[in-house]
């Protein structure tokens, strides 16, 4: 599941506490049928430390993606792209240029401590040269902001008192007309190089994050001391200058063609993504006392939003964050310290992925197949803003129109009791299924009344409007946009999204087993209907933006 900004992530204290663990040994054969033993086999390997946190367009990326070509090939499974496994994406790694400086005072700052800048697509800044700075106020709450008039033609330094619970994009959209946008923050969390799908070649405005050392300094002052307005220093920004390079990534796509011969030339697609977020480039963390954190911060917010549902849950206040207790000398006598540093994104989306190839497994060796064909895409650069699914489904490698459903899972492997109040061992977030097929929704419900032991659907994040936005967050929306029903099964956000704590040993295998248990046999379904499933609801246009 994407975020649309990582910018303001704040790093935790420290605190005591004790993790769970439940530890399957990796290495062994898989079977036929989809079960929590070869899922946790599975995950072991692909959200191994290896992989350096699949990042889109790095080395871990492909080799995630190419132990998944790897299974498809010995699985018999056919190649997706005709011949090949892999659909190559485009992506461009934008990174500063060798000798490019920010000047203040006559001397240059450092890149990565003092300050990072954004990395513009089109690798090409907006000429800029000297630029006075000005006090914007403070973006945690919009009533101090300067108003858009006095920002234009400005640089203008925002501050950020408490933890942003909301992507802050849309508040500063608004300043469109200012030459840059300098936020005041710990520019050691964030990424020094982004990679783009964009070919775009627009030269684009430099904005920066500096640090709160940097940010006294060009107001003179603790800017939150400041009234909004106060105009500061002045800053050079004309050597800065950005190289693009070609970056690698894939997507991979297999196919196992239908048994009816009348309706082999139509498919059921089944997603998943196989990116991740790659490194914490501000240093390694002490896992245990992050994981031990978080678990207390989770109580925290937890008991905030049901006290007042409707709340939004988002980071902890100063106040809730100062309640946590450091105790890490305990901690660290029930073991040494574990340094950190790899987003292995276990739940998010290794389950989801791994959960597909268990799928393609099935089918490929119990001869129960659909009549229909079924397409299996691991999408790449979902974190990155749902590129490797918006370039596949502007690419496709069957006929866009032959798809007849895309069944989607990102994060299956959570959703427990622990996690958050009302989670359990049934429980499944299921986002879309209706939006443009009451069928495909009536579907899965009437499969998963068959199962065993049946999930248990929440359907309140697919409400209209919902703040947290998941039918926007994944890639089923990059096949919705073009008309195709989808289907969103998701066990949820909790305390380890997007931690270097998304470990496999916080994952419950046999939930998991359950949820892609239920996709495979709804595929089934589908892929058996004597119809393509009815769209009866409005499309949306594939070029607007996604409302949920
Ligand atoms: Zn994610």
């Amino acid at each position: 599941m994407y975020i649309s900004s990582k910018t303001h992530a704040v790093v935790a204290a420290l605190t005591m506490g004790c993790a769970t663990a439940m530890q399957t040994s990796p290495g062994e054969p898989t079977s036929p049928a989809i079960t929590a033993r070869d899922l946790s086999t599975r995950l072991y390997i692909f959200s191994d430390d290896s992989m350096i946190g699949r990042q889109f367009g790095t080395e871990g990326n492909l080799k995630g993606a190419q132990y998944i070509a790897n299974e498809l090939a010995r699985l018999g499974i056919q190649p997706g792209n005709g011949a090949s496994y892999f659909q190559d994406v485009p992506a461009y790694k934008v990174s500063i240029a060798p000798g490019a400086q920010v000047i203040l005072d006559g001397a240059p700052l450092a890149f990565g401590t003092d300050y990072v800048t954004n990395f513009p697509a089109s690798g090409r800044a907006a000429p800029v040269d000297s630029l006075q700075v000005v006090y914007g106020g403070d973006l945690s709450d919009t009533t101090t902001l300067i108003p858009a008039d006095q920002a234009a033609g400005r640089a203008i330094l925002l501050a950020i008192r408490t933890p942003l619970q909301r992507n802050p994009n849309q508040i500063l959209a608004r300043y469109s007309g200012a030459r840059a946008i300098i936020t005041a923050n710990d520019p050691r969390v964030m990424r020094p190089w982004a990679v783009t799908m964009s070919t775009d070649t627009t030269p684009a405005r430099v904005n920066l994050v500096v640090s709160l050392a940097v940010a006294a300094r060009l107001v003179g002052g603790d800017p939150l001391a400041m009234r909004t307005g106060t105009p500061g220093r002045w800053i050079r920004f004309s050597s800065i200058a950005f190289t693009r390079s070609q970056a690698p990534a894939r997507n991979v796509i297999g196919i196992i063609p239908g048994s009816d011969p009348s309706l082999r030339g139509e498919y059921v697609a089944l997603g998943a993504h196989n990116d991740h977020l790659g490194l914490r480039f501000a240093g390694p963390l002490d896992h245990d006392s992050l994981r031990a954190y978080n678990i207390m911060a989770n109580r925290i917010v937890e008991a905030r939003t049901h006290a007042t549902p409707g709340t939004p849950g988002g980071g902890l206040t100063t106040a809730e964050r100062g309640s946590i207790h450091v105790n890490v000398d305990s901690l660290h006598r029930i073991r040494p310290a574990r340094q950190d540093s790899i987003y292995n994104g276990a739940d998010d989306d290794g389950s989801g992925s791994v959960g597909m190839l268990e799928i393609a497994e099935a089918f490929a060796k119990s001869g129960t197949i659909p009549r229909r064909s079924l397409i299996f895409v691991w999408h790449t650069g979902e974190e990155a803003g749902l590129l490797g699914s918006r370039y596949f489904t502007d690419n496709p490698t069957v006929p866009r129109d032959s798809i007849v459903a895309q069944l989607n899972m990102d994060m299956i492997g959570r959703g427990g009791a622990f996690d958050f109040v009302g989670g359990g061992p049934t429980y499944l977030q299921l986002v879309g299924s209706r939006r443009l097929s009451t069928e495909l929704g009536d579907i899965v419900e009437a499969v998963n009344r068959s199962e065993p032991i049946p999930l248990t659907f929440d359907y309140a994040f697919d409400a209209n409007g919902h703040p947290e936005r998941i039918y926007c967050r994944s890639d089923h929306y990059e096949y919705a946009r073009y008309g195709i029903p989808i289907a969103f099964f998701t066990t949820g956000l909790h305390m380890d999204y997007h931690q270097l704590t998304d470990e496999p040993q916080y994952i419950d295998y046999e939930h998991m087993r359950k949820v892609a248990q239920l996709v495979h046999d709804v595929a089934l379904r589908v892929g058996n209907l004597d119809h393509r499933v009815l769209v009866d609801k409005p499309k949306p246009d594939p070029r607007g933006a996604c409302v949920q």
